[in-house]
């Protein structure tokens, strides 16, 4: 049977998300940024929580985590480079390795660079990615443990999804992700599609998620580092896609 989703915001511009197993029952939380969010979205659902699968480290993904668990009794499965830094880890993971939430199975994708040991779920079977603060609509996270190379390098392992993969993110930034990346690529048909979809998503108060990998390569900027225009729009063409991504991100902090 094919995974069920329940994607709801949680503190300021966090999404939650829960992916369901009809056949078995199972719901796995994808990160925890709060408590209060997921027992809603447990509640509107009735499914009841028996996995958190992290992302990263990072509080906004993990504040949820002990409530959720002394709850639920829940297994806690974490990247295993920073199970250290993430409370009541039951199991760690590592590229290559599977997670099943009941008949359902993640694949366990490293995608260093926002954190040093950050990884994506890609539930292949059900064309399902969660990327956390690697991709983002129209955007990527900010490289705070890693550089632009090893962030580039994760880029491009999730490029290679297949293209109707659905990629959840970890936060609402599409708006601003798409003002910036109009500043490089201004003719850009497919970002000025996107542009015009999501303005009239956020105005209806609906999420401009999940998008897709096959949307991301015609207008994520940063996915486009080794297209020749985006490197010439930032004064770097023929240089390596690792460079280009490196001033494409650069520029966005400051944006
Ligand atoms: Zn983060
Ligand atoms: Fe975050």
């Amino acid at each position: 049977m094919p995974a069920e989703t329940k994607l709801f915001p949680c503190l300021k511009d966090n999404y939650g998300v829960l992916i369901h197993d009809s056949a078995t029952g199972a719901t796995a939380a994808i990160d925890a940024p709060e408590a209060a969010p997921v027992e809603a979205a447990l509640k509107e659902t009735g499914w009841k929580l028996t996995d958190i699968l992290v992302t990263h480290h990072h509080g906004d993904h993990t504040g949820g985590i002990a409530e959720l668990k002394g709850r639920h009794k829940c297994r806690v499965v974490a990247p295993h480079a920073e199970a250290g830094k993430i409370p009541l880890v039951d199991e760690t993971v590592r590229e290559g390795d599977k997670v099943s939430v009941g008949k359902l199975t993640a694949n366990v994708i490293e995608t260093p660079g926002h954190t040093a040991g950050h990884i994506t779920f890609w539930f292949h079977g059900d064309k399902l990615a969660f990327a956390g603060d690697t991709l983002f609509s129209v955007g990527c996270g900010r490289v705070i443990e890693g550089t632009p190379e090893m962030m580039w390098a994760s880029l491009l392992k999730l490029r290679d999804l297949p293209g109707d993969t659905r990629v959840y993110c970890g936060h609402e930034y599409t708006l601003a992700n798409i003002r910036f990346a109009q500043t490089i690529e201004p003719n850009n048909r497919a970002l000025a599609a996107r542009a015009k979809q999501a303005a009239e998503q956020i105005a209806s108060g609906k999420p401009t998620i999940p998008t897709t990998i096959d949307e991301e390569k015609a207008a994520n900027v940063f996915l486009r580092a080794d297209v020749p225009a985006v490197a010439a729009a930032v004064g770097l063409a023929g240089k390596s896609a690792a460079q280009v991504f490196a001033e494409v991100r650069a520029r966005k902090n400051k944006f």
